[in-house]
């Protein structure tokens, strides 16, 4: 879609400029932003992914590990997944871990 095209669906749905218009439903979902928008939820996706928008609503990489532990509130803080796949070594993190290992030594071998 050319840009001027995006601005003047951006004017239509009481926004400035597209890049306000983006920034003003990042909170939404994809089908949310598209119909307050009046455009598909695919469009709404490219243009996040233009503006480098919805990166942290993955779930998985290298940032979202990144993200937990610097997330104290993160309630899979004091999980053993915390510690070994997302890497972290708060003490609610170690605790589990080590009480995980502790939990396997446990019974026959
Ligand atoms: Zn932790």
């Amino acid at each position: 879609m050319p840009r001027h095209d995006r601005e003047e669906v951006a004017r239509r749905a009481g926004h400035a400029t597209w890049r306000e218009a983006v920034e003003a439903t990042a909170h939404l979902s994809q089908q949310e932003a598209g119909r307050a928008l009046g455009v598909s939820h695919p469009t709404v996706r490219t243009w996040r992914t233009e503006l480098g928008l919805g990166v942290s609503a993955r779930r998985s990489g290298p940032q979202a590990a990144a993200a937990f532990r610097e997330d104290p509130t993160d309630p899979r803080h004091g999980s053993a997944n915390g510690y070994r796949n997302l890497g972290c070594r708060c003490p609610a993190c170690t605790r589990a871990w080590t009480d995980y290992q502790r939990a396997r030594r446990t019974g026959p071998g």
